[in-house]
């Protein structure tokens, strides 16, 4: 940092000679050069958690409370940001959409509003704790200052793409929803960490649901990204973009997923920096 701006002339005049005057922002030089030794980190002590929309929250009381109470302690001892996912309700929306004919961008605004009730409803059952609802607007600057007052902030996962998502891949369901959501939060405000909490126990070479015997499965306890990219599973415990941000991450070095489900206790042992479920790293 600091080595962009100018020194002023002997006279104390500012001259702006930008260094990317007449520049593309496109060329590959000129991007290489932009790249800083170390980026600035808003909220370094922040853990962000993601909870799981179909995985937990869709499970009701039973698989909520328990995860519930372990946050409720946490937050005595870390800094935490809670973002919420979708579920059920946004995978009907998306296929009723989808049977309209609706494009991905409809999809997405129809989707995000699952994650904000989420969001909604973990702010109801965690307010008398300090339980605070906040939005993507003016906040996200002010969440260090939140958690230090004692609140536990609590927002949707999903990115603000809308009408702006791109195109995915293959077919019409909006690829970048609340796992990816978590990770440009958690990357930007150059969080401390990054923690799904699911209802697997981590990674594995398919999805465990669909598999006859689970434990004829490869278990992934750790990994990199590369390593992940090049396997191409058919199928993953995190949307497929995240490995391609966690790929170019400037701040965020890993992200760890884990069975909130039937290890709530799991989430402090996390925050601990242990390792428990799968991490996947740079
Ligand atoms: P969330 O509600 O947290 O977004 P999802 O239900 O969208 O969670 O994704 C998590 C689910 O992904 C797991 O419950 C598991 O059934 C499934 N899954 C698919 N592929 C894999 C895989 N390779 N390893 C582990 N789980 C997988
Ligand atoms: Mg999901």
């Amino acid at each position: 940092m600091g080595k962009l701006i100018k020194e002023q002339d002997e006279k104390g005049r500012l001259h702006i000679d930008t260094p990317l005057l007449g520049e593309s922002l496109v060329s590959k030089e000129l991007l290489r050069r932009t790249e800083a030794d170390e980026y600035f980190r808003m909220h370094p002590d922040i853990h962000v958690l993601k909870i799981g929309g179909q995985s937990i929250m869709d499970r009701g009381a039973k698989a909520l409370m328990p995860i519930l109470d372990v946050l409720i302690e946490a937050k005595e001892h870390y800094k935490l940001l809670l973002l919420t996912g979708g579920g059920t309700r946004a995978r009907h929306v998306y296929n009723i959409g989808m049977d309209l004919g609706m494009p991905t961008g409809v999809l997405s605004k129809l989707g995000d509003k699952v994650a904000s009730q989420n969001a909604e409803m973990l702010a109801v059952l965690l307010a008398k704790h300090g339980g605070i609802r906040i939005g993507h607007g003016d906040h996200l600057e002010q969440l260090t200052m939140f958690c230090r007052q004692g609140y536990l902030p609590i927002t949707p996962g999903i990115p603000p793409f809308g009408f702006f998502e791109h195109p995915a891949e293959l077919g019409s369901i909006p690829p970048h929803r609340t796992d990816s959501g978590s990770f440009l939060l958690a990357e930007n405000i150059g969080a401390k960490s990054l923690i799904y909490l699911k209802d697997e126990k981590g990674l594995y070479e398919n999805d465990p649901k669909k598999a006859k015997d689970k434990d004829s499965l490869t278990y992934y306890d750790k990994l990199s990204v590369d390593e992940l990219i090049a396997l191409d599973l058919e199928d993953l415990i995190i949307e497929r973009p995240v490995l391609n941000f966690l790929k170019h991450a400037k701040s965020l070095k890993q992200l760890q997923v884990i069975d909130a489900l039937r290890h709530p206790e799991h989430i402090m042992r996390a925050l601990e920096g242990e390792h428990v479920g799968t991490i996947i790293h740079q």
